[in-house]
């Protein structure tokens, strides 16, 4: 009799640890694979060699030889110099329009001010990224250089001072890798959504999806001002002589 109990008990407390390890799998969600899916499966992209290079998905918009991926002001031929690789702003004969149109976008781009300091403030190794041709990345050499904080190296000018000074010194190329997302506007011209922009300068995150409050202005509140989904990228020429290179972006 006292056999038959102990048996009883020992077949009982088998019985109850296997329900407890059966709700601790329910816990834990059961099956993983009804997590798991395999379409859309994503797009295979073949990465640059280095940070520098463009992916074979990227719209190469500058790669060392040539600027004629670019207008000049008012149309026709650029006139600032290409040279060792580099497209330099030729001061004076205004800024440059890229022909292709984007709006979502992933942007790398890389600068240089001049290796000899001349200037002070927003005069020394002053030009600019204007997205959408409207919204201003602000490109200026702030190395051991002081201005308002808005209008720095890597603000988006006059509106979000940059998290850090990640400036190296003139003569020194630098890198901005940008994620910006477009305005989108409603059918009465009011904004719908404001855009939002993301830059890493030289590696260092600097703005992190920051809300843009409207087009670049010079004097006074930046505003928006309905425009088309996809725009120009333009280059500023601010008569220093600023370089870039590696300039290539990829659709959103
Ligand atoms: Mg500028």
């Amino acid at each position: 009799m006292i056999d038959m109990n102990r048996r009883f008990l020992v077949l009982c407390s088998v019985g109850l640890c296997t329900v407890m390890f059966a709700n601790a799998q329910d816990r834990k969600g059961g099956d993983p694979k009804l997590s798991e899916y395999y379409e859309p499966a994503a797009p295979v992209v073949t990465p640059g060699k280095t940070a520098s290079e463009p992916p074979s998905d990227a719209i190469v918009l500058f790669d060392g030889k040539d600027a004629s991926k670019w207008l000049a002001k008012g149309g026709g031929a650029v006139a600032w110099t290409v040279a060792d690789g580099a497209l330099t702003v030729k001061g004076r004969t205004g800024e440059i329009t890229s022909k292709d149109k984007f709006g979502d976008c992933q942007l790398h781009i890389e600068w240089r001010a001049p290796a000899e300091v001349k200037g002070e403030g927003q005069g020394r190794g002053n030009s600019g990224i204007f997205l959408m041709g409207k919204y201003e990345l602000q490109v200026l050499d702030n190395y051991d250089n002081k201005t308002y904080v808005n209008g720095q190296a890597a603000s988006i000018y006059k509106q979000l001072p940059p998290l850090v000074n990640a400036c190296r010194p003139p003569g020194e190329w630098q890198t901005y890798d940008v994620v910006f997302i477009a305005p989108t506007f409603n059918p009465n011209g009011s904004v719908k959504t404001q855009a939002r922009i993301t830059v890493i300068h030289n590696g260092v995150l600097v703005q992190n999806n920051m809300a843009i409050q409207g087009a670049t202005q010079y004097i006074g509140l930046a505003s928006y001002e309905k425009h088309e989904a996809k725009e120009p990228i333009i280059l500023q020429d601010h008569g220093n002589p600023v370089s870039f290179r590696n300039i290539w972006v990829r659709n959103l």
